[in-house]
């Protein structure tokens, strides 16, 4: 890949990074948040409270799910910026042929090309190389 489509990538990977990265700020927020409103013991609203629990601790999970997705994500970014420096990236990490432009504009962060993603898909894990 010619070094301005490197960059040109790499412009993009950063972005998604500071809005993932922000997304997580806010979470940290509302679940700071909901510690404080319990920590301050509340008890009018226990009752109330106890029979609410239910929704209250899926939304808890939900929020956790997001929490960790993110942190996923900016896993694989970051990934993907060290394989820039590398000058390995664009390149499928199971078989090692270029990744589709198209691809890579939808995806910046790919790791493998359409054929071995569809693979994995199929099989329901991981590609063994
Ligand atoms: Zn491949």
């Amino acid at each position: 890949m010619r070094t301005r489509e490197l960059q040109k990538f790499e412009k993009k990977l950063l972005q998604r990074r500071q809005e993932v990265m922000r997304e997580m700020g806010l979470l940290r927020e509302s679940v700071a948040g909901a510690t404080t409103k319990e920590a301050t013991g509340d008890h009018s609203s226990h009752s109330f409270h106890m029979a609410d629990q239910g929704t209250d601790h899926q939304e808890r999970e939900q929020t956790f799910m997001f929490a960790s997705k993110s942190k996923r994500c900016l896993y694989h970014i970051d990934e993907a910026l060290r394989r820039i420096k590398d000058k390995t990236y664009g390149k499928c990490l199971t078989c090692g042929k270029p990744i589709s432009m198209e691809r890579l504009n939808a995806l910046p962060h790919a790791r493998f090309c359409i054929d071995c993603k569809e693979k994995e898909e199929q099989s329901g894990g991981p590609v063994k190389k």
